[in-house]
């Protein structure tokens, strides 16, 4: 039996960090044996909200390339490309843009929210920096949300849902790994294929189905939720001095001050990276005796550490490999480029045909 097609994709942040490890890209490997994956750099979708800061975008694509390629991700198995060299992603999200009402899109809840967390998170950026031009407060903040309202509430904003669409019908994909909060765009997915089907009367698209995995909350060093932007990661590729430093700065559990104190590792940042990376007998000795108190952290971290320093040691030497061949990853990524043209290019001339486009 032919092996379903899987469709997933990440925005190139850069670096990857151990949250996306256990995120998705732990996953993204084991599915590889069970599905015909095709795995995209959504550089198109780093644009959405990320327009006014391309620089980085290139430099960000190789590193997140090297992560996934380190990490296990195969071209012998996987479809691995940037999503802006499929130019029919870009026509497909045309066509469909056509049928889709905007309504759908304004109703997706993550837009709003997303929008919401944006603004706040610009206002107090662009509100510190215009506070020599304008003196009065509120002045100052209703021009400041009024610009950037304009920045942020873009067509390409609003539409990323259907761009996500079309990437996952300009392959086929059957399978969708997501989580919980991207379920909405996966069932707006469907039904934009449904309406498809119905309008054209034809039925060229599987209906993609979720693939639900579990991704952690995973904290970063402060606590909040490991992130690019709140500089608290660590990230695959940190050499062992680095995950050591890293480690050292985790927050714990504060009621625990000294070793004989018994400690709560349920809330522990550093119990939770335990509990992900370390051998069984590690996580139930830690588990007791951080509770007994007999353990302090400072051996629990470096524990910890030397743990995460192991497991990342084979990705870290893929890295470098890598590295000194910088030319095989542009070779992966054209080749998968050129497969995923292929497939995109045979669904829009059927989508063209239903649609009498040609
Ligand atoms: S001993 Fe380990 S698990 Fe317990 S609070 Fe300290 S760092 Fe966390």
């Amino acid at each position: 039996m032919p092996k379903k097609r899987l469709m997933s994709g990440m925005r190139p942040t850069g670096k990857l960090h151990i949250g996306h490890y256990l995120g998705a890209l732990g996953n993204w490997k084991k599915l590889q044996d069970e599905y015909e994956c095709f795995y995209s750099i959504v550089d198109w979708h780093a644009l959405t909200t990320g327009y006014r800061q391309t620089e980085e975008i290139p430099e960000n694509i190789r590193e997140m390339a090297l992560d996934w390629l380190s990490c296990g991700i195969d071209p012998a198995k996987s479809t691995i490309y940037i999503q802006s060299h499929i130019p029919q992603i870009a026509e497909l999200h045309l066509l469909l843009s056509m049928i889709v009402p905007t309504a759908w899109l304004e109703r997706v809840p993550t837009y709003k929210e997303q929008l919401q967390e944006l603004l706040k998170q610009r206002l107090n950026e662009r509100l510190d920096s215009a506070a020599n031009i304008l003196e009065d407060r509120e002045v100052r903040e209703e021009a400041a949300k009024r610009k950037e309202m304009e920045y942020l509430a873009t067509y390409g904003f609003l539409g990323y849902p259907l761009l996500q669409t079309a990437d996952i019908l300009s392959v086929k994909g059957e399978i969708v790994p997501v989580g919980q909060d991207q379920l909405p765009h996966l069932e707006f997915a469907r039904e934009v294929v449904r309406r498809f089907h119905f309008i054209f009367q034809k039925n060229i698209f599987p209906e993609p189905e979720s693939l639900l995995s579990e991704a952690p909350f995973v904290p970063g060093t402060d606590g909040r939720k490991m992130s690019k932007s709140y500089n608290n990661g660590i990230f695959i590729s940190d050499p062992p001095e680095e995950i050591q430093k890293k480690v050292k700065q985790t927050v714990t559990d504060p009621q625990k001050i000294r070793r004989g104190d018994p400690g709560r590792p349920e809330i522990c940042n550093i119990f939770f990276y335990h509990r992900f990376f370390s051998s069984e007998s590690l996580v139930k000795e830690t588990e007791t005796n951080c509770k007994n108190g007999s353990l302090g952290c400072v051996d629990c971290k470096k524990n910890l550490a030397q743990v995460l320093s192991d497991k990342l040691a084979p990705i870290r030497e893929k890295r470098e490999d890598l590295l000194k061949n910088p030319g095989t990853i542009s070779e992966i990524l054209e080749t998968g480029a050129a497969e995923a043209r292929k497939t995109a290019r045979q669904t829009l001339e059927e989508i063209k045909t239903a649609a009498h486009q040609h």
